[in-house]
């Protein structure tokens, strides 16, 4: 991921989950930042669906 401005290489200085409530699905979120030109970028990538484990008994 590059900046759009300076073409430096940007940080991920965020990352968290996202939900999305229509899908059902669960994205990495990713915030990248160039400090230096008030340019950040943010991705979504979805993950595979969690799968609930069986505990049997
Ligand atoms: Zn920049």
């Amino acid at each position: 991921m590059k900046c759009l401005k300076c073409d430096k290489t940007l940080k991920a200085t965020k990352k968290d989950k996202s939900h999305n409530s229509k899908n059902g699905l669960v994205y990495d979120r990713a915030i990248y930042t160039c400090k230096n030109c008030d340019v950040w970028v943010t991705t979504e990538v979805p993950v595979k669906k969690i799968v609930k484990k069986i505990i049997k008994k």
